[in-house]
């Protein structure tokens, strides 16, 4: 049985109170520069994920706990979401490769660098589990959470997304690009439906497949050219959920919880790293484990090497 007391994270109430005393003011400011208006409109939602949301998380018992994750997840999605509908840019893997290929600078360099390349090295796919826009409404879809992971050709399919994402940057960049006032990753000030298009091909894509497979984080372990970076880059990420076997009971609990299909309790056996860049840090595994014996923490180390650990993070 899921523990249903844990008590709050005091780190959790602490960003959470900072995020809403820091973001929301930055917000106001921003909102009276019409040129930045977009960043505010985005740091609004940040601050509401973080601030309101985080802080709901950290309070809630276990049973309300992922109801709570997938708010934090909408909110910050939506932050998203709107700094790239309201300053037409789009920020995905996509818009990276455009801005590339166009041998220019650009806010999707930096968005993909700090969220794909560098930040996973620290914070492993903590925006997989709790911002993405489109694992906001995959993780609601009715179709549950599949029936373990497919192999095969499966395991070659994330290429064809990465593929794909190279033509879409493509024709992007030739098709914004050379139309007058275009500039690379920014399109026109009439063209808000280009960045709005990309959007809806990736939830047709990610909804289709969630429904084909009955299985809501399908795209995520198939398809999503993000996630297969990602899964490179958070391989040995400082933030990652770690084991104490000695409390394991071999109940199975965790892994038949894992939304991505991760042996949990089989690496917590064998005293291996549990997540190893499929792990989304939704934390399911954490807080229904009955015995304790999972934690949320920042060092190196393997899943079951108390002495390599850092201090834990309740979640
Ligand atoms: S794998 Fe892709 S779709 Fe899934 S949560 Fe991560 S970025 Fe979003
Ligand atoms: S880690 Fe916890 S949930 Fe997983 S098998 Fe061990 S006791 Fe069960
Ligand atoms: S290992 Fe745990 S935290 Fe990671 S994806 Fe699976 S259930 Fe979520």
């Amino acid at each position: 049985m899921a523990r249903t007391g844990a008590a709050p994270s005091r780190k959790l109430i602490v960003v959470s109170a900072t995020a809403m005393l820091v973001v929301w003011p930055a917000a106001a400011l921003l909102l009276l520069h019409p040129p930045t208006v977009g960043l505010a409109v985005s740091l609004f939602f940040a601050g509401l994920s973080l601030g309101p949301c985080l802080l709901g998380y950290a309070l809630a018992r276990t049973p309300r706990k992922q109801l709570w994750r997938r708010l934090v997840m909408a909110a910050g999605a939506l932050s998203v979401l709107a700094f790239m509908l309201v300053d037409r840019i789009n920020l995905d893997l996509d818009g990276f490769f455009e801005l590339l290929l166009a041998g220019t600078m650009g806010t999707a360099i930096g968005h993909t660098m700090v969220t794909t390349l560098l930040g996973p090295v620290f914070f492993g796919r903590f925006g997989c589990g709790w911002g993405c826009w489109r694992a906001m409404v995959l993780e609601v879809l009715p179709v549950g959470r599949g029936h373990g992971r497919r192999r095969g050709l499966w395991r070659w399919t994330a290429w064809l997304g990465l593929a794909a994402s190279v033509v879409a940057a493509v024709l992007y960049g030739s098709v914004w690009h050379l139309q007058p006032g275009g500039v690379p990753g920014h399109v026109r000030g009439d063209s808000v439906g280009a960045v709005a298009a990309g959007i809806l091909v990736y939830y047709v894509a990610a909804i289709g497949l969630a429904l084909a497979l009955g299985d809501q984080r399908a795209f995520c372990k198939y398809l999503c050219p993000t996630g297969l970076v990602l899964r490179l880059t958070s391989r040995r990420a400082l933030l990652h959920v770690a084991a104490n076997a000695e409390l394991c009971t071999d109940c199975g609990t965790c892994t038949d919880v894992c939304p991505m299909d991760i042996p949990v309790a089989e690496r917590v056996q064998a005293h291996v790293r549990i997540g190893a860049g499929d792990c989304i840090l939704c934390q399911c595994c954490v807080i229904n484990c009955p015995s304790g014996a999972l934690s949320t923490t920042f060092g190196p180390g393997h899943a079951a090497a108390p002495k390599a650990r850092a201090g834990p993070i309740r979640a």
